[in-house]
């Protein structure tokens, strides 16, 4: 099964910072396959599906402000376990509690500026594909598939 798929995404703090290829490196070098990528500065009413099921947190006007704060760099990646082998890349969303070797281990500190976005389930991920990628994405066919999968 190497049709699942998961939405990450590089914040703006990610993209200011230089980090979009050191994201795509980690995912590329992992064996996950790059069906969709583009950078764009959402708008509110975008970061509000997004994050909806954060409507009424305390933190949620903040999550706002930060996603709105610059352009994010959306992708869609495509493998095997690729929803749950995300979130294990990304670390927790707590930096503090994220392993050395995860996105946000590395390179973040607090968790409202924690880098990067990685889908939390299947069905997350096709909810927020459908939302950043009205226009759908394609799968392709490539050579090292037939490698990295037994
Ligand atoms: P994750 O991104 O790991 O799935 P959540 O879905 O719980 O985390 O939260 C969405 C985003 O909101 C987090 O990635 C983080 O940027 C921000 N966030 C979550 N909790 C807090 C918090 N307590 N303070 C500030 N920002 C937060
Ligand atoms: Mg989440």
């Amino acid at each position: 099964m190497t049709t699942e798929r998961t939405y990450i995404m590089v914040k703006p703090d990610g993209v200011a910072r230089g980090l979009v290829g050191e994201i795509i490196k980690r995912f590329e070098n992992k064996g996950f396959k790059l069906l969709g990528i583009k950078m764009l500065q959402a708008d509110e009413q975008l970061i509000t599906k997004h994050y909806e099921e954060h409507i009424g947190k305390p933190f949620f006007p903040k999550i706002v402000k930060y996603i709105l704060s610059g352009p994010v760099v959306g992708m869609v990646w495509q493998g095997k376990g690729v929803v749950a082998y995300g979130r294990v890349m990304l670390g927790k969303t707590d930096p503090l509690k994220s392993e050395p070797g995860t996105i946000r281990g590395d390179f973040g500190i607090d968790s409202g500026r924690n880098v990067v976005h990685g889908s939390d389930s299947v069905a997350s991920a096709e909810r927020e594909i459908n939302l950043w990628f009205p226009e759908g994405v394609k799968d392709y066919p490539r050579a090292l598939d037939n490698i990295i999968y037994e």
